[in-house]
């Protein structure tokens, strides 16, 4: 092994961290299964990084190895297959709801927004919503990236995975991912490494167009995307269209990487939207938005009292709705581009669910502006609001 010059303000979007104490660096799938097992063996801490894009680490650094996913590569799996709409799948992974679709496989530390494309490129749609998004392909699955009305959990298949307990490669089925709102068995404790993600996308003549170039989107599911293209919701539009819509709309709200936009040096979303009862979400102002939550699939919801959100395993229980983190913080106060005087970090100046870096900012910058935010939003409406980030030395 050897140790790393590189810190964690090099290797994530949010710019901030120390060094780690070794570093790892995976190009091929061997040399990752290879790699994790050394690291597991030596029984050190242990990290595994992506695009870094998700990802939070303190000043003081990380005293254990990371290992950074760098594999690549796109491929049609022995399996893929085309088959008419109508005509049952064939196959032996081929499940019943992806019939007609075709299975890719993807590498985990291919960047996800070059999956996007090569879907788009090639008339698959599925996932033309999920442009733009940071980050590995690896990590998709862990929170189950979703923007736009389109979620990873609708294409999964399965996945390849390095089990960390029994240090046994296996594939793991999307059913028992357990997936739910940025979500999953990864989030909730499942220890080991995605080595690749097979996912099930819709030909170009499965939506009724004629060629790659006209190909057409799945039915649009977000209004404000709608609107942009022009369509109702539930209409489908060309998918070039479509990612250049979300490309353009993630960059108004600096929701898309770039080097010169200090609004985009973060984590995106650095709130879950809060998963509440029905009947607290009836407290709340009558203009709060809620959405409705569809049952029944593991759910987190943030009690009254502060306490650890509770996990209903997928039962019978209260109806749930999902509220609108940005128009909490907001209701609660904090304006776009708010900044604590003599911090590095601010909250985004086109959206309230950033909080960024604006140049030199501290780990502890960032959990300060995040504790602020928090400590508003509880007392105005009485919910603390979960880090979407995985935080490595910092308690938000
Ligand atoms: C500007 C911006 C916009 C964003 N917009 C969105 C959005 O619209 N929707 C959304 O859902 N997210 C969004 N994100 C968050 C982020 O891009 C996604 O969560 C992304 O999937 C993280 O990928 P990564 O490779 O950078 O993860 P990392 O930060 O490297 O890792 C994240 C977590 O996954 C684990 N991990 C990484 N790779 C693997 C692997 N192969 N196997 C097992 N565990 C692994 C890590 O240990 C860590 O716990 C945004 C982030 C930014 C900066």
């Amino acid at each position: 092994m050897t140790s790393s010059p590189r810190t964690f303000a090099d290797l994530t979007t949010i710019r901030v961290g120390g060094a780690p104490r070794e570093l790892h660096e995976a190009t091929t799938p061997e040399q990752l299964v290879e790699t994790s097992l050394d690291v597991w063996a030596s029984n050190e801490p242990w990290l595994l990084l992506g695009g870094g894009s998700n990802t939070i680490v303190a000043d003081e650094g990380f005293d254990g190895t990371v290992i950074l996913i760098s594999t690549r590569g796109i491929s049609e799996t022995s399996t893929s297959y085309i088959v008419p709409e109508g005509c049952a799948a064939s196959g032996p992974d081929a499940p019943t709801s992806h019939a007609g679709s075709i299975i890719i496989r993807v590498q985990a530390g291919e960047p996800w927004d070059a999956v996007v494309s090569f879907a788009v490129t090639h008339g698959l749609a599925g996932i033309e919503a999920l442009s733009g998004i940071p980050g590995s392909t690896g990590a998709t699955p862990v929170q189950n990236i979703g923007a736009y009305g389109q979620e990873v959990a609708d294409v999964i298949v399965s996945v390849e995975f390095l089990d960390y307990l029994t240090g046994e490669v296996e594939s793991i089925p999307a059913a028992e991912l357990g997936f739910a709102y940025r979500d999953s068995i990864f989030k909730r404790g499942r220890l080991g490494v995605v080595l690749s993600v097979d996912f099930a996308l819709t030909p170009s003549w499965r939506s009724d167009a004629v060629s790659d170039a006209t190909a057409l989107s799945l039915p649009i599911a977000y209004p404000q995307l709608a609107d942009a293209l022009g369509v109702a919701v539930g209409d489908r539009a060309e998918l070039s269209r479509v990612r250049e819509a979300v490309l353009a709309l993630r960059a108004s709200k600096g929701m898309l990487l770039d080097p010169s936009d200090t609004d985009t040096i973060g984590v995106g979303s650095f709130f879950v939207n809060p998963i509440v009862t029905e009947s607290f979400a009836r407290t709340l102002p009558a203009d709060a938005p809620r959405y409705p939550v569809a049952a029944p699939i593991a759910q987190r919801v943030t009690p009254l009292d502060g306490s650890s959100p509770m996990l209903f395993p997928g039962l019978e229980g209260p109806a749930l709705v999902k509220l609108s983190a940005a128009w909490l913080i907001e209701a609660a106060g904090v304006k776009k581009g708010f900044g604590v005087p003599g911090s590095g970090a601010a909250i985004s100046s086109k959206h309230t669910l950033a909080i960024t870096n604006r140049g030199g900012a501290t780990s502890d910058d960032i959990a300060g502006l995040a504790h602020y935010v928090q400590a508003l939003v509880q007392s105005h409406f009485g919910l603390i609001l979960r880090p979407e980030p995985n935080l490595i030395g910092l308690e938000i």
